[in-house]
């Protein structure tokens, strides 16, 4: 039995679909996969990805 994480938006109850995303910080850009509702635009991201980045990106400024 597979589960599968299905994310629906709250304003338009539609599936969120998998969408390629780029991100910027601190003059770096990365991209990653995000949930993104195909009729508002509106972007999921779990607080576990975008902290994790961040302090991924910190860690690189610091090694210079
Ligand atoms: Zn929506």
């Amino acid at each position: 039995m597979e589960e599968k994480q299905t994310l629906i938006c709250d304003k338009c109850q539609v599936e969120m679909a998998d969408m390629d995303v780029q991100f910027s910080y601190l003059n770096r850009s990365f991209r990653h996969k995000v949930k993104r509702c195909p009729i508002c635009g509106q972007v999921c991201l779990s607080e576990e990805l975008v902290t994790g980045r961040i302090s991924a990106v910190e860690g690189l400024m610091e090694d210079k």
